[in-house]
């Protein structure tokens, strides 16, 4: 796939409705791209995809190599060439937006995918709990979800803007992932400040590839619920 499209798998509200048995092989997602983030079946904690490398972090557990025949029920990826890049010292997740102007504004309805590469004084992630049982909501896995907090922490931070207008297909607002440079630990990232360096594109086209299964169909998958969605990823 060409440099900067969004090549996506299912869509966010499914997983809110605890949709995730199934999905797209690794190696079908890497070919449509070398920077995203994504879940794995069941939940099961959280996948970064960084220089085409796939990570997967189980609660509690050490990572996993995402094996190329492995599904993932979710998954945003996208063939990452940066078109903007700024140095930046005590970068906040609050201060991203400043940091990513003029992008945000300008391009505020538009996707954007970030990598940011330095040392985190300060960085807090989430590793969702995997489902006890299927179609159990998210809402409910972010009960006991595993909240991470590091100082000092080299590593990556990958993933995208997505405009107010798609929350239902994704995280509206930043949903970034982490990996430390180790490739010891990673999740979802809830805040960080560091020392980094910021890198961006502007998505040219947004694909979304929807779920064939029994499961995606089996009862009216609703849009965003900005409540439910807060609370399950962090806003
Ligand atoms: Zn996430």
């Amino acid at each position: 796939m060409a440099t900067n499209n969004i090549y996506q798998y299912s869509i966010l509200s499914a997983l809110l409705d605890g949709i995730c048995q199934t999905g797209t092989a690794l190696k079908d997602a890497l070919a449509q791209g070398d920077h995203g983030l994504g879940t794995v079946p069941g939940l099961n904690g959280e996948v970064v995809i960084v220089d085409g490398k796939a990570y997967h972090f189980p609660p509690g557990e050490q990572l996993r190599r995402v094996e190329v025949s492995d599904a993932l029920p979710f998954v945003m990826i996208t063939r990452f060439q940066p078109t903007f890049q700024k140095a930046l010292s005590s970068l906040s997740l609050t201060s991203l937006p400043e940091a990513l102007n003029p992008l945000l504004p300008s391009q505020q309805n538009c996707f954007l995918s970030i990598r940011l590469d330095g040392v985190f004084s300060q960085l807090t992630f989430r590793v969702i709990a995997g489902q006890c049982r299927p179609r159990e909501p998210l809402s409910e896995l972010a009960k006991r979800q595993e909240i991470v907090s590091l100082e000092n922490i080299e590593g990556t931070l990958v993933g995208f803007w997505s405009p107010a207008f798609s929350g239902g297909f994704s995280v509206a607002g930043f949903h970034l992932h982490f990996l430390s440079k180790d490739e010891t630990r990673g999740g979802h990232v809830t805040g960080f400040t560091g020392d980094v360096s910021l890198q961006a594109a502007v998505i040219d086209k947004y694909t979304v590839e929807l779920p064939h299964n029994e499961e995606f169909n089996q009862d009216v998958i609703q849009g965003a619920r900005e409540a439910e969605l807060h609370a399950a990823e962090g806003g």
